[in-house]
């Protein structure tokens, strides 16, 4: 068997779903990551223009790099319904018993330590997620899919319900590369169907608008005029896929530590007001969920609650008027104007007597000002 052969081989043993291979090469998308950046769409997510210099080539990440390989993992979770008043929706590829980066990177490093068994001389690097690596692209490259127009990469057997990851090399292997076939046509729904409106155009997306972003790696309050958009999603979103097309008859992911977990399918946002940092990090560590914090977790619960007009939950709310974190209190504040019960303006009213920040003080005065109120 050839190298190539037993690498594919190897990689499917490990749960791989798909295996391409195309060669290291500057990126084409340099230009239009530069007006990317420019445009102010990464948001604050600065480990991106930090290392912008890395993205223009795979021997940034590693270096001699001549070969990249790409593996796809699928993680899909069948169909979804939207959740009942007081529980959140939790984005697919979230909704295992364990991260998918240490599953996958679990995974790489037995591939990797395979490749230097084999090839002892190589230099071999194992890449999944935060590599400055575009990924997408080069998957595009060893032909396991296309870019679509809401910039995720899919394909027309797999759908996009997938997560991609890639081995660097300084081997000179056999290539897999196809001509990019694009499949999207005329279809628009992901961008039609966007609830924040996040993307610009084909192809581009504002990170600061995207509801994943907004739930997962935004820190600090959500701006005002994006949390109707929010919805019922608390981590994540899937919008943009669940309408894709090609996602209808995608096959479900086979992988157990990806199966939906029913406490997070969907999650139940009223136990997460009776956590404090201790219990919040025994809960949830080695899960995404960790990432954005408890006050990033909670603030998003709130806002959920908010658009719900979860009444039941009005005594979780109000109790969160006094929390610790400001960015919950500010979040708390404007879900229980949404609420407008006459329990929540009196709590909101006690509150804003003894709120010393300026910001949670503001949301208050505006829940109370904009908030329909009973009675
Ligand atoms: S993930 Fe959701 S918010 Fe983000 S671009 Fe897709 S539909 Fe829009
Ligand atoms: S929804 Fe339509 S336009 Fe968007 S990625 Fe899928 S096929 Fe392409």
């Amino acid at each position: 068997m050839t190298l190539v052969d037993s690498l594919r081989t190897e990689a499917h043993d490990l749960g791989f779903d798909a295996v391409g291979i195309c060669r290291a090469e500057e990126t084409r998308y340099w230009e239009a990551f530069l007006e990317w950046l420019e445009r102010g769409y990464a948001g604050a997510m600065q480990y991106i223009p930090r290392r912008r210099e890395a993205y223009r080539h795979p021997a940034g990440v590693l270096q001699g790099c001549h070969t990249v390989v790409m593996l796809a993992l699928g993680y899909s979770s069948g169909t979804d319904v939207p959740p009942a008043p007081g529980r959140g929706r939790v984005a697919r590829y979230a909704r295992g018993r364990r991260d998918y980066h240490d599953v996958v990177r679990e995974k790489l490093r037995r591939l990797t330590d395979w490749m230097r068994r084999r090839e002892p001389e190589a230099r071999v690097r194992g890449v999944v997620d935060t590599a400055p690596l575009f990924e997408r692209e080069f998957a595009e490259r060893a032909g396991l899919g296309w870019i679509g127009k809401h910039t995720l990469l899919l394909d027309r057997r797999r759908g996009s319900w997938f997560f991609l990851a890639a081995l660097l090399t300084d081997l000179i292997l056999p290539v897999d590369e196809q001509p990019s076939l694009q499949h999207c046509g005329t279809c628009t729904a992901c961008l039609e169907s966007c609830p924040t409106d996040a993307f610009p155009a084909p192809y581009q997306l504002d990170a600061r608008k995207c509801i994943s972003y907004l739930t997962i790696e935004h820190r600090g309050p959500i701006p005002l005029q994006l949390r109707d958009g929010i919805g019922d999603w608390v981590f994540g979103c899937d919008v943009c896929q669940e309408v894709c097309p090609w996602n209808r008859k995608a096959p479900a992911g086979t992988e157990p530590d990806f199966l939906p977990q029913p406490e997070l399918s969907p999650l139940d946002l009223r136990s997460l007001f009776e956590l404090d940092d201790a219990s919040f990090k025994r809960r949830f560590a080695h899960t995404p969920l960790s990432r954005p914090g408890r006050a990033g977790l909670l603030r998003n619960a709130a806002i959920v609650l908010g658009n719900q007009r979860a009444v039941e939950c009005e005594p979780q709310l109000c109790r969160a008027l006094e929390d610790d974190d400001p960015c919950v209190r500010g979040a708390v504040a404007w879900a229980l104007g949404k609420l407008g019960t006459a329990r929540g303006r009196q709590a909101l009213l006690a509150r804003r007597s003894v709120e010393s920040d300026p910001d949670v003080l503001e949301e208050i005065t505006a829940a109370l000002q904009e908030g329909k109120w009973e009675g």
